[in-house]
């Protein structure tokens, strides 16, 4: 098969009931593409049946191709996977619930060939989603774009397509706290929107419950911004300038001569208050200092258990990259001789 020009990257996590329409429509914008292709769907650590799904999927269809994470890495991390996995020049961002048009790769492709080395989806209509998601989504959006200087583009999910030179820089940034679409504004780039209805999730329901949601929304805000830190310094000033305040009053009363009822209830409201101000300092500085921890550990992002229809060099060529690429496990339990042995494994991540 000739090395692919574009490259479909689907993250899966239980979503035996989409696959094989996934199936279908991919095959159908592989087959319409101006290039050879190829499919990377990344099993996210399923527990139906959707990794033995796509492993049939490859065998049909050799362009399917497979890479198993040990375990559930999120969302975020498959992506990452996939694209460390992807050989082609174009490299397609894509979820597997068929909520990213699959033909809309057709358009993203053509605006490639034009010379946008990022071409990102916009989604214009957010169908089948609840209000409370769309008003939290909207009201992210605009708080991330007041606390950060990168103009990250709102309503903007992963769907994306990115050229070869920028997928390369964006697979040079391996912090662990990822938000996919804050790192590719990031890089740079020329990039352009590509505006998408999103459709409704095709079957089965969301895999991105609301504290997966909590986690993206504060890596996206933390790990492009210091505001928060700055928000707590500036509460920790006005509440100092606050007790001076009451300070001075209560000396000036009493020289006045005025009595003064010796008032509980303002004092128990004082002292919640304070603590409860410490205490949210004391936890902004906790999520700065849990990821430089998570980042000082230096472990990889994620772990392969095994791979279907990979090339052996790029198998080669992640084990044995320091700390910036996936460890491959050498057992293969699935019996099948043609998933490839992860041979290289063990020796370099530690
Ligand atoms: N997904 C994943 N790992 C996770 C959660 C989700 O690989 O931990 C995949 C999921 O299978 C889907 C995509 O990521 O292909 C987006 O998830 P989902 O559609 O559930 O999110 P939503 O569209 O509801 O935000
Ligand atoms: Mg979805």
């Amino acid at each position: 098969m000739d090395r692919p020009v574009y490259s479909l990257v689907i993250p899966v996590l239980d979503e035996e009931e989409t696959l094989p329409e996934l199936e279908k429509r991919a095959a159908h914008v592989m087959d319409r593409l101006d290039g050879p292709s190829e499919t990377i769907l990344v099993d996210d650590g399923s527990r139906d049946r959707s990794y033995e799904m796509m492993l049939e999927m490859g065998r049909r269809d050799p362009r399917f191709k497979v890479v198993r994470l040990s375990r559930n890495f999120g969302h975020q991390m498959a992506i990452t996977a996939g694209m460390d996995f992807a050989s082609g020049d174009a490299v397609i961002i894509m979820d597997a619930d068929l909520q990213d048009p699959p033909e809309t790769v057709l358009e993203m492709a053509k605006l490639w060939r034009e010379g946008y080395e990022v071409v990102y989806g916009v989604r214009e209509q957010r169908l089948g989603e609840t209000w409370f998601k769309r008003a939290t989504a909207s009201a992210f959006y605009s708080i991330l774009q007041k606390l950060t200087d990168l103009r990250i583009p709102a309503d903007a999910g992963d769907f994306r397509l990115v050229d070869r030179k920028a997928l390369d820089a964006f697979r040079s940034l391996r912090e662990h706290s990822r938000y996919i679409r804050g790192l590719f504004t990031w890089i740079g780039f020329k990039q352009t929107g590509l505006r998408y209805k999103r459709a409704e999730r095709f079957a089965g329901c969301t895999k991105y419950p609301l504290n997966k949601m909590v986690k993206l929304a504060t890596d996206g805000i933390v790990s492009f911004s210091v505001a928060p830190l700055r928000m707590a310094l500036n509460c920790g000033f006005v509440i100092a300038g606050m007790s001076i305040l009451a300070g001075t009053a209560a000396i000036v009363l009493k020289l006045a001569g005025r009595h003064v009822v010796p008032g509980w209830a303002s004092l128990i409201v004082v002292t919640f208050f304070l603590g409860g101000v410490q205490l949210i300092v004391l936890g902004t500085l906790g999520e700065y200092i849990g990821r430089i921890y998570e980042e000082v550990r230096g472990r990889p992002l994620y772990i392969v258990r095994e791979a279907y229809g990979i090339g052996p060099d790029l198998l080669e060529a992640h084990a044995t990259v320091r700390n910036s690429a996936p460890s491959v496990s050498p057992r293969n339990d699935s019996g099948d001789p043609s998933v490839h042995r992860g041979e290289h494994s063990g020796q370099d991540n530690e």
